[in-house]
C-alpha cells in the first residue's frame, strides 16, 4: 500500500473552522473536526501557536498523516474520548484554545506506546507532552512559567536569584558569625534555629499554595468553559481527584511493561515524605545529637526514593534508550538535577553531623536549602511538578462533566 502524502494544515486546511466560540458548541458537540456530517464550522488557525509550541517541546507534530495508529495503540485512549490523534489534528490546524481546554492531554501519562507505533515519527507522546507545558503556562496567570518553558536563561535566573535570597536569609539572620558556627562541636540549632527554618517554610508553602490553587482555578475555568454543572456532581466526584492524586493508577493500564509507574510512585511518595518530614517534624530531623529516631528511618527512605529514581531518571535520558526519553526539554534536566542534588547534599549534611564536622555541615545545610528551596518555588506552581495537582484535577474535571451529561441525558 502506498503511504499517503504528507499534509499541513497550511497545504490542506481549507475551509477552516472557527476555534473555540460559542458558534462552535452550537454547530458541532462532538469534537470530531468535521468529521460527523454536522455543518462545517470555519475555524480561524492560531499559526504562531505551532511556533510557540516548538519552544515547549513540541516539533514534529506536522509528520503526522493522521493514520489513527497511535490512537488505536494508546490503552487509555477510548472511543468517547479518543486520543492523541485528535491533538495531533487540533495542533496541525492551530487550535489553541481547544488545546488548552481539553483534559485528555492530562489523560495522557507519556508511556510511549503512541510514539513507538507511529510510522510517521511524528512523536504524539512527545506533542502531548508540550501541550502539556504550554497548557501549564496558560494556566499561570503570572506568566512566570510561560518565561521559565521558554526561556534559559529565565529559568536558570529564577534559581539563582531564589538561591541568592535563600543566602541573604541566613546572612541577615546572623548564622554566619563565629558566636553561631560553632567549630568545637555541630550545633545546627545554635547556627540557625529549626524555628526560624519552620516559619521560613511556611512562608514559601503559603505563597506556593497561593499560586497553584489560583492557577488551577483557571484550569477549571479553561476546562468547564462556563459550563453549568450541579454542585453534587462536584462532591460525588471528588473520590476520583483523591484516587489519581494518590495513585496515578491510569497509568499502570499502559500497554507498555514498563516499571515506571512503580518508579514514578516511589519518587513522589519519597519526596512527599521529604517534604512532610521539613514542614512538620523538623525539630526531629534537625538534631544536634546522633541518636536514632523513626524520623531518621523516613528520611532514610525519602533521601534513597530521591537519589535513586531521579539519579535513574537522568541516565535514560542520558542513553535515549526509552522512547519517552529520547527527547528532553531543559526544564526535564532542570527539575531532576535539581531533585538530585537536594537530595544528595540532604544526605551530605546528615553525614557530617554524625561525624561531628561543624564547618562542613553549616555550608552544607545552606547549601542544600538554597538547592530545595528554588526547586520548589519554581517547580510547584510553574513547572514540571505541577502536572502532580494538574492531572488529577483534570481526570476529576472530566468525570464531572460526564456525570452531568448522564445527568442531563437521563
Ligand atoms: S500514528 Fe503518527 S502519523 Fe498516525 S495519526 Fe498518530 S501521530 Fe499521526
Ligand atoms: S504516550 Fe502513552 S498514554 Fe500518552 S497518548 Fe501515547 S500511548 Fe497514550
Amino acid at each position: 500500500m502506498s503511504e499517503p502524502a504528507e499534509k499541513t494544515v497550511e497545504d490542506s486546511a481549507e475551509p477552516k473552522v472557527a476555534e473555540d466560540s460559542s458558534d462552535t458548541q452550537s454547530a458541532c458537540e462532538c469534537d470530531c473536526t468535521g468529521g460527523c456530517g454536522s455543518e462545517p464550522i470555519l475555524i480561524e488557525p492560531d499559526l504562531k501557536f505551532k511556533e510557540d509550541l516548538i519552544e515547549y517541546g513540541g516539533d514534529t507534530f506536522n509528520k503526522c498523516y493522521q493514520c489513527a495508529t497511535c490512537s488505536a495503540a494508546c490503552s487509555l485512549s477510548t472511543d468517547v474520548d479518543p486520543f492523541p490523534r485528535k491533538e495531533m489534528i487540533w495542533t496541525m490546524w492551530g487550535l489553541k484554545d481547544r488545546l488548552i481546554s481539553d483534559p485528555d492531554i492530562w489523560a495522557c501519562y507519556y508511556c510511549g506506546d503512541c510514539s513507538t507505533r507511529c510510522p510517521r515519527g511524528a512523536n504524539p507522546g512527545e506533542l502531548m507532552m508540550a501541550l502539556r507545558r504550554y497548557a501549564i503556562s496558560r494556566y499561570d496567570w503570572t506568566g512566570i512559567s510561560r518565561l521559565l518553558y521558554t526561556s534559559r536563561i529565565a529559568e536558570v535566573g529564577a534559581i539563582v536569584v531564589v538561591a541568592a535570597i535563600v543566602v541573604a536569609l541566613f546572612v541577615i539572620s546572623g548564622a554566619f558569625t563565629p558566636e553561631r558556627m560553632l567549630t568545637d562541636h555541630v550545633s545546627v540549632e545554635t547556627f540557625i534555629p529549626h524555628q526560624l527554618v519552620h516559619y521560613g517554610d511556611w512562608v514559601m508553602a503559603g505563597i506556593l499554595t497561593f499560586f497553584l490553587l489560583t492557577n488551577s482555578l483557571r484550569m477549571c475555568r479553561f476546562l468547564l468553559k462556563g459550563q453549568k454543572i450541579p454542585p453534587s456532581v462536584f462532591v460525588s466526584e471528588a473520590k476520583t481527584f483523591i484516587i489519581h492524586m494518590a495513585t496515578q493508577k491510569k497509568w499502570r493500564e499502559c500497554e507498555s511493561k514498563s516499571t515506571r509507574w512503580l518508579k514514578h510512585f516511589i519518587l513522589v511518595t519519597g519526596y512527599v515524605t521529604m517534604f512532610t518530614l521539613v514542614m512538620f517534624f523538623l525539630g526531629y530531623l534537625q538534631t544536634d545529637g546522633s541518636e536514632f529516631t523513626w524520623v531518621s528511618i523516613l528520611g532514610y527512605y525519602a533521601t534513597a526514593a530521591i537519589l535513586f529514581f531521579s539519579a535513574d531518571a537522568m541516565i535514560s535520558r542520558v542513553k535515549k534508550k526509552e522512547e519517552i526519553h529520547k527527547f528532553s526539554h531543559d526544564s526535564d534536566w532542570m527539575f531532576l538535577i535539581l531533585l538530585f542534588l537536594t537530595g544528595l547534599t540532604g544526605i551530605l549534611m546528615h553525614a557530617f553531623r554524625l561525624l561531628d564536622l561543624a564547618l562542613p555541615t553549616y555550608y552544607i545545610y545552606v547549601i542544600h536549602l538554597a538547592i530545595a528551596v528554588p526547586m520548589l518555588v519554581v517547580e510547584v506552581p510553574f513547572g514540571k511538578w505541577a502536572h502532580l495537582m494538574y492531572r488529577p484535577l483534570a481526570l476529576y474535571l472530566k468525570a464531572v462533566k460526564a456525570k452531568a451529561r448522564d445527568l442531563e441525558i437521563a
